[in-house]
Order: structure tokens, then sequence, then C-alpha cells
């Protein structure tokens, strides 16, 4: 079980993304929960990015900051990923 960074609510770790920051220190999604780096886990939800980005817990949980652009970008592709 993971909790989500967003509604903080408790879930399975596959009906979960999770999103990471690299090595280069860049932002990525990790639809398939094996990439390396230091990870934080969101429902396959855009509300949650949302809530994630107002109450800073992706910041908190990554350890870095997030500029808005790149909350756009996870939204975007969230968005690509729910519609398959
Ligand atoms: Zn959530």
């Amino acid at each position: 079980m993971r909790q989500c960074t967003g509604c903080r609510e408790m879930k399975n770790k596959k009906e979960m993304i999770r999103i990471i920051k690299t090595a280069e220190n860049t932002i990525e999604l990790d639809a398939t929960g094996k990439k390396n780096g230091r990870g934080a886990y969101l429902c396959f939800c855009r509300e949650c990015l949302q809530k994630a980005q107002k109450n800073k817990g992706l910041e908190r949980s990554l350890k870095t900051a997030i500029p808005e652009e790149i909350y756009l970008r996870l939204e975007k592709e969230l968005e690509a990923i729910e519609q398959k």
C-alpha cells in the first residue's frame, strides 16, 4: 500500500502512478514503476495531481521545487494515460 501525495488515501501500488525525480533532476511520470529515482505516488487522476501541487506534497516527497510548467506537463501525460 502506498499513500497518494494528493488525497492522502492509501491504495495498492498498482492503482497508482509513480512520479520520480531522476538523477538528472528532472521530474517524470513513471507508468511502469520501474524507473530509478526518488518516487512519489499519486492516484490515476488529475485531481490528485492538482491537490499534490496545492498542498506541496509532491515537492516535499521529491525534495525539490517543482515549477508550474512541470505540473502542466505531468497533467497532460496523465491525461494521455487515462485515455488509454
Ligand atoms: Zn489520490
